[in-house]
């Protein structure tokens, strides 16, 4: 064996050791509520497809429309010549769906945080975290070169102080320096998290980067095509979509499709077209992919959107009082969003659950560090619209005999 194959096989077994080894599930069917793994048939309790569009007509017809009239590939990178109607008209809809002046596609909503991150700031600004945003956003923030300053998870304390003390770092920094551009603080939060299924403090934070004059960015990865009256967001229904310099969202779960947007004001999409590194240096997304997402865009603000949303809300409302059951807690009834976490803390343990379950005909990972915090492994239950109220039974039974048969189970879903 070669000396780069052994150096890796010792840092594997380092990662079996800590139950943390990751491995690949081939699927043989399309996505859905139930899906095909190793010939078998699962329900399917761990996909982001919440509306059951990844497999839709509309979505389909739209994707083999443009693979028709565009072909499969789009040849450039979009400042090039790949930048194809499909992408054109997403954007205009995107913008149009989120009520902004312009919206930005990029081929992953991980290239979109990495690409406006690194645009916006450099070693001069400070971005400020919420301690549990998505990894694009911390890897992007690092990449940027920016101070980093990490705030309690949803603490808005915690984030006045770390406020308070830019304004002075920034306001020295003003007076010792001739720098041709002010220094900026950006504060990055998601609206809906993505592991707990807890929402931010939109409105307060919108309040306190106003009084520091800071910038806000949110991503709406969870939350699009769900919350909002029109569907756009949580930043929709708290009212302050309008107040926010740059919404993100990806056009992969809800939308049922692929890729990531930014919606925001014109000059910051020029800008971004000018300087965002992975729009600028990747070919564009193929044309099908963009149509599919077009389709979804449309789909969501129908009257068939609002119908599957609403099928969506029942079913969480179901899978929440089973969870909840099971723990010994009372069902809230009340979760807002279609991430059902049952926290079990031991990594190994929470793999033996998902297998056990797993057994029983149930597809729920099991989520690790490094996705969350060391000792806070999870299964992520994710319920749709695409799941039957016999699917939710299934799990109901599957979770009963499961947590009887391990005295290890000690879940406790979050608030
Ligand atoms: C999934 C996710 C992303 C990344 O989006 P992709 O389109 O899958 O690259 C970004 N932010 C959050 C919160 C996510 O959950």
């Amino acid at each position: 064996m070669s000396d780069f194959d052994q150096e890796l096989g010792l840092r594997l077994e380092a990662i079996r050791a800590q139950g943390l080894w990751r491995e690949l599930r081939r699927v043989d069917s399309p996505q859905g509520a139930r899906v095909q793994l190793g010939g078998r048939e699962f329900i399917n309790f761990s996909s982001n497809d919440y509306l059951g569009l990844a497999n839709h007509p509309a979505l389909r017809e739209a994707a083999a429309h443009a693979l028709e009239r565009f072909g499969s590939g789009s040849g450039a990178s979009r400042l090039i010549c790949g930048s194809l109607a499909p992408h054109h008209e997403l954007e205009d809809a995107l913008a149009a769906f989120k009520d902004t002046e312009a919206a930005l596609s990029f081929s992953s909503g991980y290239s979109a945080a990495v690409g406006t991150i690194t645009a916006l700031c450099g070693k001069d600004d400070i971005i400020v975290l919420d301690k549990l945003v998505h990894a694009c956003i911390v890897d992007a923030a690092r990449l940027s070169g920016a101070k980093l300053r990490i705030f309690a998870h949803n603490d808005l304390n915690d984030l006045e102080d770390i406020l308070c003390w830019t304004q002075k770092t920034q306001s020295s920094k003003l007076k010792t320096q001739n720098s041709a551009r002010r220094p900026g603080v950006l504060v990055v939060t998601e609206s809906v998290f993505s592991m707990d299924g807890d929402q931010a403090p939109l409105r307060e934070m919108v309040a306190l980067k106003e009084r520091f004059g800071a910038w806000l960015m949110v991503d709406e990865a969870h939350a699009t095509g769900l919350l909002g009256a029109d569907r756009r967001g949580l930043a929709e229904e708290l009212g302050v979509a309008g107040q926010i310099e740059i919404q993100m969202g990806t056009l992969g779960k809800a939308l049922g499709a692929a890729g990531g947007y930014i919606c925001g004001s014109r000059r910051l999409i020029e800008f971004l077209v000018n300087r965002a590194r992975s729009f600028i240096f990747s070919t564009a997304p193929v044309p099908g992919s963009a149509a599919a997402a077009r389709a979804a865009v449309a789909l969501v603000q129908s009257a068939a959107g609002e119908s599957l949303r609403q099928t969506l809300w029942e079913r969480v409302a179901q899978c929440a009082a089973i969870v909840s059951s099971a723990e010994g807690t009372p069902g809230s009834g009340t979760a807002r969003s279609a991430i059902l976490p049952a926290i079990i803390g031991d990594e190994t343990n929470a793999v033996t659950l998902a297998s056990a379950l797993r057994e029983r005909g149930l597809f729920i990972p099991a989520i690790r560090y490094p996705t969350v915090a060391r000792g806070a492994a999870r299964l992520r239950i994710t319920v749709t619209a695409a799941h039957t109220t016999g699917d939710l039974a299934a799990l109901a039974d599957a979770w009963r005999e499961v947590a009887a048969q391990h005295p290890e189970f000690t879940a406790r879903t979050l608030s």
